[in-house]
């Protein structure tokens, strides 16, 4: 199995680890690639979009030509995981708290509402103790930085959780986005799922 994660900026490192982890758990081979240039998403089986900043990992795949062959394999059903500013990528539909609606190049093959930076300053990071029963974890420790919350999902869409009424997690088809960083707790189970999509 080949797993590709973006890696221009945010934690590819903290996701690789994550994913050999949960690789290990599942006792399935894998190989993980840094997603940089469109030719390293050639034959993966899975894709990670990580955190960082959504406005710059857009451009700079933008400019690569990487957003294009995202999109393609992301909508010919590749299972794929976007975290915080992935689940950003992943949204038809993006607001930022401040400054309201603002072009940026996007996935946008989710069927969900997104407001970047919802929590606004006070809050910027905070942990938060999160369910993950729906996708078969329990309740788990995570770190929301700078986070998006997901306010609306409509279609095939599905929240799988929510912390204080805000959804934190949501799949449609192939794709899951969360808006908190998974790949920084001590669960392997949103990575295991992924995987698991992957191996179907
Ligand atoms: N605030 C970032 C954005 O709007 C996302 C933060 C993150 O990925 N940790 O793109």
């Amino acid at each position: 199995m080949k797993i590709g994660i973006v890696a221009y900026q945010g934690s590819f490192e903290e996701h690789a680890l994550q994913t050999k982890r949960a690789l290990d758990n599942l006792k399935i081979q894998g190989d993980i690639v840094a997603v940089k240039k469109p030719n390293d998403l050639k034959d993966v089986d899975a894709i990670i979009i990580p955190g960082g900043e959504s406005t710059t990992i857009g451009v700079v795949a933008q400019k690569l030509g990487v957003l294009d062959e995202l999109k393609e394999k992301i909508n010919s059903g590749i299972p794929t995981l976007g975290t915080c500013a992935g689940a950003i990528m992943l949204a038809k539909d993006v607001t930022d708290a401040k400054v309201g609606k603002k072009s940026q190049p996007l996935i946008g093959s989710m069927d969900i509402s997104v407001i970047r930076n919802y929590y606004g300053r006070q809050r910027e990071s905070f942990e938060a103790t999160v369910d993950l029963s729906e996708i078969g974890g329990g309740k788990t420790r995570v770190v929301f930085i700078r986070a998006p919350a997901i306010v609306k999902t409509w279609g095939d869409a599905k929240p799988l959780s929510k912390l204080n009424d805000v959804i934190i997690m949501a799949m449609e088809k192939n794709m899951v986005a969360t808006t908190f960083h998974p790949e920084l707790s001590s669960t392997t189970v949103i990575h295991e799922f992924l995987i698991k999509m992957a191996k179907k």
